[in-house]
């Protein structure tokens, strides 16, 4: 399947809780005329004090002091894997969302809109069960006999082992979403900005987050569970599915032995290997012809030998070939098949939904959040038009003056990184110099790009876009194929920094190497992280603790490596550079030691994160305490404008997971555990030991402390 850019975000939730007891907090008093007593005030005061346990003592404590009251009120529930306000903020989108796109018409600012008027078909045909019943599962019994067969279930077309091509199948299959074997994606060339370039990666297994996973006998449970659930569906006989699709796990279990372990990718040196399509043949072995797959996937285009190309894992290329021929013809044909099949699962009767492998392994079979039919329609329309579902909602529910303040926090913060580089002794004058240019250089897009919002330009992005309100299979079809077309298009095009490739509606943030560009995306500027009502050093807790967050990855372990036009080159003098790395070393040691269920965090699976969050919530502080404008306060709160700062980063993170869910996250997730990402923080942060009075020793001010930035 194509993929495009990469990138690092800002969240991947977790925690489980740590119960401290201790003192209360000393009362922080002021005369009634500094408060503000409008209603919004009251509420915003109210919502930020009930969210604190104030029995535990912060210093003991900051996690379990500022999410407390929330953990009380939102104890996880059988039916729910995961919970946080974030969550929270994502299904108040999706509720707003959801009744836009269920209101009659489809004018957009006035005007007959065709891109509103396909999201909203879109949305429907996938409610319309009665019409996706009545189809059942003929439309991928329809597309397994057009791709051949799949021997594992009866279809019209018996499986012909003589006719059948293992290159035909993989070419075929690649061209539509298909990803066996290994996935090919376009993104800007890490080393020349001024193309776009082709990446080829190890892939194709359905647990390929977690590869290591293939050799648990639970893995191989779910697995199985999946497969013989989707072969009965197909008119398949239990023992048949069962014997047929053990080969394809031990296939896939073969593929997982040989993936690049994701540690070894960290370092993004190892991940770019430049190649010529030549040499990459030679790697991959005669087996599958190179030209031949490139024109299958990119058929308006010539290859030739000396088109280049980048291989990201070229030890696991090195090795395919062994895998591809101990393995027999028809486990081979059924392997691609399954692999083309399993995406399609959500757009079929609601049966089929749940041979859904990811969730399995996650945790049994919850799913992350329960999710009502209309939701997950409305999430499914999002993702095939996300910028007509932002149209909608920015439209009514985004502040521009929520923008421009965003703008100023960003320009505060990227100012207080320079200044701050002045204090950092370890750094020479050579360096200084390249990092003060870099951040200089960085760029950032705001909420959502523009044109969204002009109905021609909208109608025109989705113009080649063919949706039926009748139609929920066809759609996804069209949907595939509208995005695959974008893809290749871009590859024949410079880069585009301007470009957007998120929904602008996700709670969320990035920082993108390859462009030195940081994304603040307007969902995650919802009025519960960014109220109006809340004191400027609250927000700078939360949203400049983010803001920071994206900043500093341009300068951690892997950003680092990336120069001010995010090309891929080491500026830094060595020493620095060794520097960098025994304080990083400092960072790993301590995330190492957290447990969480009686499991160790990684600190080196966490490592970039977790400078970033260390490093962010310094900077916003510092240009929080640069900003501070008389203002009043909030009714109830106790609190001074320092101690609310640290508040507002810890309840950004305050989230609660079953232990499934938060030890799935452990083994996967880049991101520390919620719960570490504020004590982690906190604990290693002077100003926070001063703003709480901390003694030097209590568990959240330790006398040895890591910092980098
Ligand atoms: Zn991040």
């Amino acid at each position: 399947m194509l993929n495009s850019l990469i990138r690092v975000c800002y969240i991947g939730l977790s925690v489980c809780i740590l119960l401290v007891s201790a003192s209360t907090l000393r009362d922080v008093e002021y005369s009634d005329d500094h408060y503000c007593h409008s209603e919004g005030c009251t509420e915003a005061g109210r919502s930020i004090t009930s969210k604190l346990d104030r029995s535990v003592d912060p210093c003991e404590d900051i996690f379990q002091f500022s999410c407390g009251g929330w953990f009380k009120d939102n104890p996880i529930s059988e039916e729910w894997n995961e919970k946080s306000p974030l969550i929270d903020v994502s299904l108040q989108i999706d509720e707003r969302l959801l009744e836009l796109i269920r209101q009659d018409g489809w004018e957009f600012k006035g005007t007959p809109s065709s891109a509103i008027k396909k999201l909203k078909e879109f949305y429907w045909s996938c409610v319309d069960m009665g019409a996706i019943d009545e189809k059942g599962a003929e439309p991928l019994k329809q597309l397994i006999d057009d791709f051949g067969s799949w021997t594992v279930t009866e279809t019209e077309k018996p499986w012909e082992k003589d006719k059948w091509d293992l290159q035909e199948a993989i070419f075929k299959t690649h061209a539509w979403w298909g990803s066996s074997f290994f996935d090919i994606g376009v993104s800007a060339d890490e080393k020349n900005g001024s193309r776009n370039i082709v990446s080829m990666s190890q892939g194709g297994i359905a647990l390929s987050e977690l590869p290591e996973s293939y050799t648990e006998e639970s893995t191989k449970d779910f697995f199985m569970k999946a497969a013989v659930k989707l072969g009965e569906l197909l008119g398949g006989s239990s023992v048949n599915v069962t014997a047929k699709m053990a080969k394809v796990y031990d296939l896939e279990k073969n593929l997982a032995q040989i993936f690049v372990p994701k540690e070894n990718l960290t370092n993004p040196f190892n991940a770019y290997n430049l190649m010529t399509l030549e040499d990459f043949q030679k790697l991959i072995g005669s087996w599958i012809n190179m030209e031949k797959f490139m024109e299958s996937v990119f058929p308006e285009l010539d290859w030739r030998d000396e088109d280049e190309l980048v291989v990201i894992t070229p030890e696991y290329f090195k090795e395919l070939q062994n895998v591809v021929q101990d393995t027999d013809k028809e486990t081979l044909a059924n392997y691609i098949m399954w692999n083309l099949i399993l995406p399609t699962v959500g757009y079929l009767p609601e049966e089929f939904e749940d041979v859904n492998i990811k969730q399995a392994t996650e945790s049994e079979d919850k799913a992350e959040i329960p999710l009502s039919r209309q939701t997950s329609c409305l999430q499914k329309a999002v993702k095939v038009m996300p910028f007509a579902a932002s149209a909608l909602y920015i439209d009514l529910f985004f502040s521009q003056e929520t923008n421009v303040k965003v703008v100023i926090a960003i320009d505060d913060i990227e100012h207080e990184f320079i200044n701050n580089l002045d204090e950092l002794h370890w750094i020479d004058q050579v360096t200084k110099q390249n990092l003060r240019e870099k951040a200089e250089s960085m760029t950032n897009q705001i909420g959502f790009p523009d044109w969204i919002l002009n109905p021609s330009k909208l109608d025109a992005y989705y113009d080649s876009l063919v949706v039926n309100p009748d139609d929920f299979w066809g759609n996804f079809i069209n949907a595939n194929q509208f995005q695959s077309n974008q893809i290749l298009e871009s590859y024949q095009k410079p880069p585009d920094k301007r470009k957007w490739d998120t929904s602008p509606l996700e709670v969320n943030a990035f920082y993108y190497s390859t462009e030195n560009q940081m994304v603040v995306l307007a969902g995650i500027l919802h009025e519960d992280i960014v109220s109006p009502y809340y004191p400027t050093s609250y927000v700078y807790g939360k949203l400049g603790s983010i803001i920071g967050h994206e900043i500093i990855h341009g300068f951690d372990n892997s950003g680092r490596l990336y120069d001010k036009d995010g090309h891929l080159q080491d500026s830094w003098t060595p020493h620095v550079a060794e520097e960098f790395d025994q304080r990083a070393q400092c960072f790993i040691d301590q995330y190492d030691s957290y447990l969480v269920y009686n499991h160790s965090l990684s600190g080196s699976q966490t490592l970039g994160e977790n400078i970033a969050d260390n490093g962010g919530m310094r900077l916003a502080y510092r240009a929080y305490k640069n900003s501070i404008k008389p203002e009043l306060r909030l009714p109830g709160l106790n609190l001074t404008d320092d101690q609310l700062f640290f508040v507002g980063m810890s309840h950004f993170h305050c989230g609660l997971f079953s232990e499934d869910s938060a030890l799935f996250r452990l083994r996967t997730d880049t991101h520390a555990i919620s719960e570490f990402r504020v004590i982690g923080t906190m604990s290693n942060s002077r100003d926070f030991a001063e703003a709480f009075n901390c003694p030097v020793g209590s568990p959240m001010n330790p006398e040895e402390k890591c910092e980098i930035w």
